[in-house]
């Protein structure tokens, strides 16, 4: 059983088909790239998985439970156990500009876990802070870090909630390229340490060292989907050329 199942995964704001008909897996340890071109409904199909947007038709589930099955929800509080599983970061950062670092982990962590003493979640932040080397910034508000520095703090931020999978929303793509690699390098070493992910991106060579597979979107369909050798190197489908010769 995969980890993800989506099926038939449609969404539309008012006349407009963004996801046609979505369909693909996820295993444990996963790392998927999802690239196409903007408008192909990319954010539209994170945005469904974690719960941000209303999904319009179809089959997810996760973990063997239906958030969502032939169109009709599961239950309140069985949607909200199945996306506290995942974490996402954001195009633009999403930190909350009027807390410290350090705030921006502790605060939402506080609310899902109420049981656990400040110690602990001070330690656990410490922690995840150290791991995206951003420790030494923790009593700094967010206004005072660079770009790359605010996407490693939202990267620790979701980290503190445990995801079982990590859901990427082109995080490098509002960063001047000299930033870019300080953000992939924390999201390879989750790769490196087995984190289920999916990361939608224009970063074609990331993909290519780090995705376990590789989904092409187009206008709402995943036109073509393998390997990344399959992608990058014999993509079969005309518009995945097209696509890809962009990037040459
Ligand atoms: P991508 O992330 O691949 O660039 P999006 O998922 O953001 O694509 O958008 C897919 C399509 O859905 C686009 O045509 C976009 O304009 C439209 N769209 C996205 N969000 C909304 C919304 N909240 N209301 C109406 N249309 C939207
Ligand atoms: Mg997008």
């Amino acid at each position: 059983m995969p980890f993800i199942s989506v099926k038939n995964l449609q969404k539309s704001y008012g006349a407009l088909d963004v996801l046609k008909d979505v369909s693909f897996d996820v295993e444990k340890g996963d790392v998927i790239a999802v690239i196409g071109s903007s408008g192909s409904g990319k954010s539209t199909m994170l945005r469904c998985l974690i719960g941000l947007e209303q999904i319009g038709g179809g089959t997810v589930s996760v973990d063997g439970d239906d958030m969502i099955r032939d169109g009709k929800y599961s239950s309140k509080e069985q949607v909200k156990s199945i996306t506290a599983k995942m974490g996402m970061v954001f195009q633009n950062f999403n930190l909350f500009p009027h807390l410290t670092v350090r705030k921006n982990l502790e605060m939402p962590y506080r609310l899902m876990h109420r049981e656990v003493d400040e110690a602990q979640t001070h330690a656990l932040c410490d922690s995840l802070l150290q791991k995206v080397g951003m420790l030494p910034k923790a009593d700094a508000m967010p206004a005072q870090l660079s770009g790359g520095q605010q996407q490693r703090v939202a990267i620790a931020r979701a980290m503190m909630l445990s995801p079982e999978i990590m859901l990427f929303d082109e995080p490098t793509s509002a960063l001047d390229p000299e930033l870019t690699g300080e953000v992939l390098g924390v999201i390879r070493q989750l790769a490196k340490e087995h984190m289920t992910m999916i990361v939608v991106t224009h970063e074609m060579s990331f993909a290519r060292d780090v995705a376990t597979r590789v989904l092409f979107m187009d206008d709402g369909l995943i036109l073509e989907e393998g390997s990344p050798e399959e992608i990058f190197q014999q993509p079969k489908n005309q518009r995945t050329r097209e696509f890809l010769s962009n990037f040459i």
